[in-house]
């Protein structure tokens, strides 16, 4: 049986991501692993609002080992992804967010998302300050359980990667708890949301050469055209 405790702290950080725009209208999710079984949210219920006594406890193979009396819930769409994380990273935890950085990120990047130069990359496990730090970009399905696929692959793929952004959608991101997994998912809204406003000013996210290399600059179409 899951620990009360780890049912609390879902919903208690289900509520804080729903106050950082992760989780509105029910989407977004998360699910943290105790040894060889799962705590996860139900589907398409307000994410701010969840009671312990709602969640769902599955084992790593997907099966439900453990439902809430109310007969109405379902496990979380999510419940694939989550465990396509876990077996392949061991992950302890598992963020699944909706955050309108995310999305706008997945617009503006071809299939993968890159930044170099800023100092929120050093909070991503085993990079610095100039590493080129490179996340996958997936396609959205219709439905998101028909991701587990794409993810999965993605997963293989980038073996240094520890999240993967789905167009039009938002983002997985995991840890070894969920401590590392909040601060993760933490780092990678700063790094998607700066990114973006780079973007917006013409400034390059990603420069191998440096940060001496004049291309880093801004456009100064804004500056004073005078001596
Ligand atoms: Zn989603």
């Amino acid at each position: 049986m899951a620990s009360p405790e780890t049912s609390a702290l879902v919903c208690e950080l289900a509520r804080s991501f729903y106050e950082l725009g992760w989780a509105s209208g029910t989407g977004g999710g998360i699910c943290i692993r105790e040894g060889d079984r799962v705590v996860m949210a139900p589907s398409g219920v307000q994410k701010e609002r969840m009671r312990p006594e709602q969640m769902f406890t599955m084992a790593l193979d997907g099966s439900v080992l453990e439902r809430p009396e109310d007969p109405g819930l379902r496990p979380s769409e999510c419940s694939s992804l989550f465990l396509a994380a876990i077996k392949h990273r061991d992950a302890g935890a598992v963020i699944h967010s909706h955050s309108i950085h995310a999305l706008m990120a997945t617009l503006l990047f071809d299939s993968e998302f890159c930044v170099s130069h800023l100092e929120m990359i050093k909070g991503i496990e085993g990079m610095s300050f100039g590493d080129r730090l490179v996340v996958p970009i997936i396609d959205n399905t219709a439905r998101e359980c028909d991701l587990a696929e794409s993810l999965e692959a993605a997963i293989v793929a980038y073996p240094r990667a520890n999240a993967v952004l789905v167009r039009r959608h938002g983002v997985y991101v995991w840890g070894r708890d969920w401590i590392h997994a909040k601060t993760q998912a933490e780092c990678y809204d700063y790094l998607f949301r700066a990114a973006v406003e780079m973007r917006r000013m013409g400034i390059p996210t990603c420069v191998p050469g440096g940060i001496s290399d004049a291309s880093l600059s801004p456009r100064r179409s804004d500056a004073p055209d005078h001596p």
